[in-house]
Formats: structure tokens, C-alpha cells, sequence
């Protein structure tokens, strides 16, 4: 378990800035939700946090290690950070077991921890099964189980639930919220819908046009938005 620290980050393309300063902790075991409208800088915030992208100014420190700061760059295979882009492809040709193993060291893959993380999504006996033959929550759960397997300090999720059916998304949230209680991970979660982050997150980052226009709880957020366009893009007051 460690706390994740996202400090004063500016991030650009071709010297463009795309995301100026932003600041927010998330406590040990924690889920934040970055929350912004397209466009507004949230994939890049995560490609920082995760060693993609390297920001012009800022620090990204978990725990008391600093990944990302003054003349230090740990690369991503090195940070204990778990992304789930937004695209979370499973391996369309490898069964839902496989798929796990491949998050897994070599000498692990073998064994019954593909099975176990499995169980620990709610798909126990479903390790046999291709991507093609589950369905769209069950893939995601196999996704978050890869992204699980090297048991990251930091798990970070990117528009996770955009390509389900409605009718779908809310049993998947609540089953992805309780994986990551049990299992005490701190993790960031990317979303444009409002609805998602106030109802699943334990504290919300709200992003806009790279800038951050507010954190705070859920009942903060809704309750106190500090603007008039984030009263309306929440939809209270
Ligand atoms: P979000 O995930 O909130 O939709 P992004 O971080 O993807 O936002 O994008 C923030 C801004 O950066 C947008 O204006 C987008 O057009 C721009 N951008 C994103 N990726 C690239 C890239 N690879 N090259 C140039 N500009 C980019
Ligand atoms: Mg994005």
C-alpha cells in the first residue's frame, strides 16, 4: 500500500502544454477519480504517472519513492504502476488464463496464480475461456486481473468502463470497486462521466482544459462545486 503523490505537473506535446500544474494526493488504498470532459488532459495525466510521457515540471512520487522529479525518470517497467489504457485489449488468440499469466513473472505463470486473481475477479472456472467467448464485463474483469497480477503499488484506470452497455456498467463498477478494496490497492481512475467518479471514487480530481479545477470528496464536489461550469458538468446546484 502507498500513497500516491502527483506534484505541480506540466506535461506537453511538441512544446505545447496540455496539462499546467496540476496537484493531488491519493492516500494509501484509496480510489481517486480524475474526472474531466474530453480532451481536458486526463490519458496524459496518466501516461505521466505511469512513465509514458515525461512532464516538462513536476514530480510523481508513491510512496517514498520519487519516480518522476528533478533528474530522476525510473522507467515504467520499474515503477510498480499498473495502467489499463484506454483500449485494454486482451490477447484475442490467448484464453482468459493466459491473458493473466502474461502479467505475471515468467517463473509464476505456470502455477495457480493465474487461477487464483481469476477467483479474485469473480471468473473462478472461467480461465479456458477465449476473449471471444465472454462477455464484454467478464473481458474487462480478465484486463483488470492482467493489470492486477504483478500486484502493483498503483493501479491506474483509463476510461474502464466506456465501451460497456449501460445495462452492464454499473455491476461492473461496483464488482471492479470491491476487487480494489480487498485487495488494499491505491488507484486512479479516468473517466468522463460524472455519475462514475461521484459514485465509485473516494476522492475526485476534476480536470479542465489541463488545469485543476477542484479535489474533494464526492459530497464536496456535488455539494460545493467552487464554479458555475462545474455545478453544471456535475449536474447539482
Ligand atoms: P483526455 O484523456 O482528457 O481526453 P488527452 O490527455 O488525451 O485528454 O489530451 C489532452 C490534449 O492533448 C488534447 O488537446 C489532445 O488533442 C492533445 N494530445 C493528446 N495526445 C496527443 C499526442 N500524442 N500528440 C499531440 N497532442 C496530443
Ligand atoms: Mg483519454
Amino acid at each position: 500500500m502507498s500513497e500516491l503523490q502527483v506534484r505541480k505537473v506540466v506535461a506537453a506535446y511538441d512544446g505545447a502544454p496540455v496539462v499546467h500544474g496540476v496537484t493531488f494526493t491519493v492516500p494509501s488504498g484509496q480510489l481517486a477519480a480524475v474526472l474531466g470532459p474530453s480532451g481536458s488532459g486526463k490519458s496524459t495525466l496518466m501516461r505521466v504517472i505511469a512513465g509514458l510521457h515525461s512532464p516538462l515540471e513536476g514530480a510523481i512520487v508513491v510512496g517514498d519513492r520519487v519516480l518522476t522529479g528533478p533528474r530522476v525518470e525510473v522507467p515504467p517497467e520499474r515503477r510498480r504502476i499498473g495502467l489499463v489504457p484506454q483500449d485494454a485489449a486482451l490477447f484475442p488468440h490467448l484464453d482468459a488464463r493466459a491473458n493473466v499469466a502474461f502479467g505475471l513473472p515468467r517463473a509464476e505463470r505456470a502455477g495457480s496464480r493465474p487461477d487464483e486473481l481469476l477467483t479474485m475477479v469473480g471468473l473462478e472456472g472461467l480461465g479456458s475461456r477465449m476473449p471471444g467467448e465472454l462477455s464484454g464485463g467478464q473481458r474487462h474483469r480478465v484486463a483488470l486481473a492482467r493489470a492486477l497480477a504483478p500486484q502493483p503499488d498503483v493501479i491506474l484506470l483509463d476510461e474502464p468502463f466506456s465501451a460497456l452497455d449501460a445495462s452492464l456498467r454499473a455491476e461492473v463498477r461496483a464488482q471492479v470497486r470491491q476487487v480494489l478494496r480487498r485487495t488494499r490497492t491505491t488507484a486512479v481512475l479516468v473517466t468522463h462521466d460524472q455519475d462514475e467518479a461521484l459514485s465509485m471514487a473516494d476522492i475526485v480530481a476534476v480536470l479542465d482544459g489541463g488545469r485543476l479545477v477542484q479535489v474533494g470528496s464526492p459530497t464536496e464536489i456535488y455539494e460545493s462545486p467552487h464554479s458555475r461550469w462545474l455545478a453544471q458538468f456535475v449536474g447539482g446546484a
